[in-house]
C-alpha cells in the first residue's frame, strides 16, 4: 500500500498559517490591542430573508410524506437549473440548455474535480498571483512534477505573471498549453478582463486543442456595464471553455454551499464530450446538494432575493470603495475593488509583502493578505477585502493612514 506522495510535494498551506502564527504572537504581546481583519475571504452579512424563508419552507415539505424528497438528481434541481440559464445566461444574451449545468457544493469542489476528466500529462497555466486552489489541486493529481522549494516554482506548471505592468492581464502563453486557468473578477487582485483580452484566449484555446477553466466566483460584483460576466459571452468559448460560479460570495453561501459548473455541449476533446465524461464523474463520486440548499439559491433568482442579495454586495463593494479610495488618499498606490471586493495594494517602494505585512500589524493594527502567499508575482502587493464591517473598515482604513 502506498500513498498520493504528490500530497508530500506541496509546500504546506503556509499563507494562511503564518499568518496566524504571526497575527497570534502579535495578540499574545498584546492583549489590549484591538485589531481590525481586513484580510479576510469569507462573507460576514447573514443569509438575506428571501432565501431564509424559501429554505424554511423546504425544511416544512421534507418533514411531509407527500412532498418529501430523497436523493437530488445528479445535475440538480429543475427549478435552479432553470432559474440558472434564464437570470444568468439568458439575461445577458447568452442561450444554454439546462443540460450543460451542473449544481455543486462549491466552486472549490469543483474546479478541483473537473480534473478527474482531464489527462494527467496535460501541461497547466495559472496567473499568477492566483487562487492556490488551482494549482494545488493539479500538484495533487501529478500534473506539476517537482516543486523546487528554491525556486519556489513547480517543474511544469506555466506561470503567467499579473502585475501593474501589463495591466493584470496574463500574456498569451508563446508555446502550447492544455489546461488554462483563467478567474475574472479576479482573487486577489480583483481586476477583471475586457471583452478584447478574453477573446484572444477562447481564440489561442479553439486554435491549440486548449481548454480554459472560468471560474467567474465573483461575476456578481461586477459594476462596469462592459465588463464580461461570463466567458460564454464570448464568441467562440462553447468549443473551448468550462465555467464555475458559485453562490458563495454572491449571495453569502460560503458555510450554506451552492455553486455551477457550465460545460456546453459541443465542448469535445479526442471525439468525446466533456458534458458527458462530468455527468459521468459526478453521478459516480457527488450525490448532490440537498433540497433545502437548493431552494434557497433559487430564492436569489426571485425579484426579492435578487434586490436583498444586491444590497449585501453593494455594502461590501461599498467597503472596497472606502479601501481603495483611502488608502489612495494616503499615497498608496491601489488596484481592483471596482469590479470585486478585493484590493490589491503596491506596498510602499523597497518594502515587500511581509514587511509591508507586519508593519500594519504591528503599527496600525490591521491584518492583511501578503500578496507573495499567492505566487512569485504577489510580492510588493498587500490583499484588502470588502468583506469586513463598514465601520470597521473606515477604521483600519484611518489607522493606515496615519502611519504612512
Ligand atoms: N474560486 C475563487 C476564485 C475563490 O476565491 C473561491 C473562494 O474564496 C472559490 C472559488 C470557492 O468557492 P466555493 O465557496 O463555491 O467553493
Amino acid at each position: 500500500m502506498r500513498i498520493n506522495d504528490n500530497f508530500l510535494k506541496l509546500p504546506g498551506s503556509y499563507l494562511f498559517a503564518e499568518i496566524d502564527r504571526r497575527v497570534g504572537a502579535y495578540t499574545r504581546e498584546h492583549p489590549e490591542r484591538d485589531l481590525v481583519r481586513l484580510g479576510i475571504g469569507d462573507v460576514t452579512l447573514p443569509l438575506v430573508p428571501a432565501i431564509t424563508q424559501a429554505m424554511h419552507q423546504a425544511v416544512d415539505e421534507m418533514g411531509q410524506p407527500e412532498t418529501f424528497r430523497g436523493y437530488p438528481p445528479y445535475r440538480g434541481y429543475d427549478f435552479l437549473l432553470q432559474a440558472i440559464v434564464e437570470h444568468d445566461y439568458r439575461a445577458r444574451g447568452v442561450e444554454l440548455s439546462p443540460e450543460e449545468v451542473f449544481v455543486s457544493d462549491g466552486a472549490k469542489s469543483d474546479c478541483s474535480g473537473i480534473g478527474d476528466i482531464l489527462g494527467t500529462d496535460n501541461l497547466v497555466a495559472v496567473c499568477d498571483p492566483v487562487y492556490p486552489v488551482y494549482v494545488d489541486a493539479n500538484a495533487i493529481a501529478g500534473r506539476l512534477g517537482n516543486y523546487d522549494r528554491q525556486a519556489e516554482r513547480w517543474e511544469r506548471l506555466v506561470y503567467m505573471p499579473c502585475t501593474a505592468e501589463n495591466g493584470f492581464s496574463p500574456a498569451i502563453p508563446d508555446r502550447k498549453v492544455d489546461m488554462i486557468y483563467l478567474c475574472f473578477p479576479n482573487n486577489p487582485t480583483g481586476t477583471t478582463a475586457t471583452r478584447q483580452q478574453l477573446q484572444a484566449w477562447v481564440d489561442y484555446a479553439n486554435a491549440n486543442d486548449s481548454l480554459i477553466l472560468f471560474d467567474s466566483a465573483y461575476e456578481a460584483f461586477i459594476t462596469e456595464p462592459d465588463i464580461p460576466h461570463s466567458i460564454f459571452e464570448i464568441p467562440g468559448a462553447r468549443t473551448c471553455a468550462i465555467e464555475f460560479r458559485s453562490f458563495s460570495k454572491t449571495a453569502g453561501f460560503t458555510g450554506t454551499r451552492c455553486a455551477y459548473t457550465v460545460i456546453p455541449k459541443e465542448l469535445q476533446r479526442e471525439g468525446v464530450s466533456l458534458n458527458e465524461l462530468w455527468y459521468r464523474r459526478q453521478s459516480t463520486k457527488f450525490n448532490g446538494v440537498s433540497y433545502v440548499v437548493q431552494r434557497g439559491a433559487a430564492a436569489t433568482y426571485t425579484p426579492e432575493g435578487r434586490r436583498q442579495v444586491m444590497e449585501h454586495i453593494s455594502y461590501y463593494l461599498g467597503n472596497a470603495k472606502t479601501i481603495r479610495e483611502g488608502l489612495s488618499a494616503a499615497g498608496l498606490t491601489v488596484y481592483g475593488g471596482v469590479n470585486a471586493p478585493y484590493v490589491w495594494v503596491r506596498t510602499p517602494e523597497g518594502t515587500g509583502s511581509w514587511d509591508f505585512f507586519d508593519r500594519l500589524l504591528r503599527e496600525a493594527n490591521v491584518v492583511t493578505t501578503p500578496g507573495a502567499g499567492f505566487g512569485p508575482s504577489g510580492e510588493g502587493y498587500i490583499r484588502l477585502t470588502g468583506f469586513g464591517g463598514a465601520e470597521a473598515t473606515r477604521q483600519a482604513v484611518e489607522r493606515v493612514r496615519s502611519i504612512l
